[in-house]
């Protein structure tokens, strides 16, 4: 039978006191009077509600909201650790202490494994005003904590829908230029045909670079859109025999190796799981730039691979002008290049594509260099793909 909760009226103090609002499980109206006592002889001011069984601790919850339990471990129609079970049903974070005759080390030690805050026994209750203390301040910094990691996601989650929706733009936006960028190419072109040596010098002239600006801004859209794909399209994943991907480059790359009389060697490459494509794109950035940012020795590039605990590290490696290390995060920027293009062609988004796939394989990619000391490109890839993990999981 369920008795009623017992509301005790709080003592007038003349002293700032800290406010509490305690529900005690507890079937003596004598020990709880003890209880009571012992927090507000150490500057509690105390609201307390009793209560003996499930009913009475699961009404008490929402009519009196408490911020602490206070419970016996032994009730004739209940147990106190019970009330920790109702506390998780409602998901509420109130710190329950027991309180109790006689409890034993193991029981205790059992009692708080299983989520207990603290236990004080009856016969020890100069301890309680600390231990009630100590679990209001544990869950003052839990509640602070938890606030913080909220935060943080909240953070993360409004980064990562702006930088969809830039993507998103960029996407857009060079997408439609296209077609009029199109209209400009196609007839200052035919304006040069027709128009050659008709007008006067500077015309010719004017017409050429309206030409040549219309043409470079057509890589260049060409470009940014193979750069926000990578991000856009749906990746493929298969095993992917890396020596394969490199054979496959150095085929495409067959007429630059040759001009340059290029020496392009590896050692034996794993396979991967991964988008072969990428793969081929990240080795053709790196490779073509190795030949395209050689020294005056014809280029020697090495690629290697070597596990690192759950990850590949790659590394291709040139011998070639190297980069001054100020500028080794730089590069991967997009469109950020160190020369003019007057010196070594190219719109500077290789390495920012790279470096967008890798991240997309929760890799990272860095170059370790000299300026004139040729440099080694090196990035990781995780030993298992994304998808290949989650097909384990299932
Ligand atoms: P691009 O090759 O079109 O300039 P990238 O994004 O591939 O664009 O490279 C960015 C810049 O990084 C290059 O302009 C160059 O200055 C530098 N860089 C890239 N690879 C190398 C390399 N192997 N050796 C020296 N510099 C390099």
């Amino acid at each position: 039978m369920s008795s009623p909760a017992t509301q005790l009226v709080k003592p007038a103090s003349a002293e700032p006191k800290t406010q509490l609002r305690a529900l005690l499980v507890e079937d003596s109206e004598a020990d709880a009077e003890l209880v009571l006592r012992a927090l507000r002889k150490n500057d509690f001011d105390v609201s307390a509600v009793i209560v003996q069984d499930e009913a009475g601790f699961a009404r008490a919850l929402r009519t009196h909201c408490p911020e602490i339990v206070l419970a016996d471990y032994n009730l004739p129609d209940w147990k106190g650790m019970e009330a920790l079970n109702v506390l998780r049903r409602q998901d509420l974070d109130i710190p329950m202490i027991l309180v109790s005759g006689a409890l034993g080390d193991v029981t205790a030690v059992e009692c708080i494994k299983q989520g207990a805050t603290d236990y004080v026994l009856k016969d020890g209750l100069a301890r309680l005003p600390e231990v009630v203390r100590r679990a209001l301040r544990d869950k003052y910094e839990r509640g602070l904590r938890h606030q913080a990691e909220k935060d943080l996601a909240k953070k993360a989650d409004e980064l990562a829908r702006s930088n969809a929706d830039l993507e998103q733009f960029a996407y857009v936006a060079s997408h439609d230029l296209q077609e009029p960028l199109r209209m400009v190419a196609a007839y200052t072109q035919l304006l040069s045909e027709r128009y050659k040596g008709k007008l006067d010098e500077n015309a010719d002239k004017f017409i050429g670079y309206a030409s040549e600006g219309a043409i470079r801004m057509q890589v260049l859209i060409h470009d940014l859109l193979a750069f926000s794909r990578v991000g856009r399209a749906e990746a493929s994943y298969s095993t992917v025999d890396c020596n394969e991907v490199l054979e496959e480059v150095r085929q495409t790359l067959a007429s630059a190796i040759a001009e340059c009389a290029a020496i392009v060697a590896h050692t034996d490459l794993p396979a991967i799981w991964a988008d072969r494509t990428q793969m081929t794109q990240v080795f053709q950035n790196l490779i073509g730039n190795a030949l395209k940012f050689r020294g005056k020795e014809a280029p020697e590039i090495f690629v290697h691979a070597e596990k690192a605990g759950q990850q590949w590290v790659f590394s291709v490696k040139d011998n070639g002008i190297g980069i001054a290390p100020e500028f080794a995060e730089n590069i991967f920027v997009v469109f950020q290049r160190l020369h003019a293009r007057t010196e070594y062609p190219g719109n500077g988004i290789g390495l920012a594509i790279c470096k967008k796939i890798v991240q997309r394989y929760g890799g990272r990619i860095w170059v370790e260099s000299q300026a004139g000391r040729g440099s080694t490109f090196k990035f990781t890839l995780p030993l298992q793909g994304p998808q290949a993990k989650e097909e384990a999981h299932q």
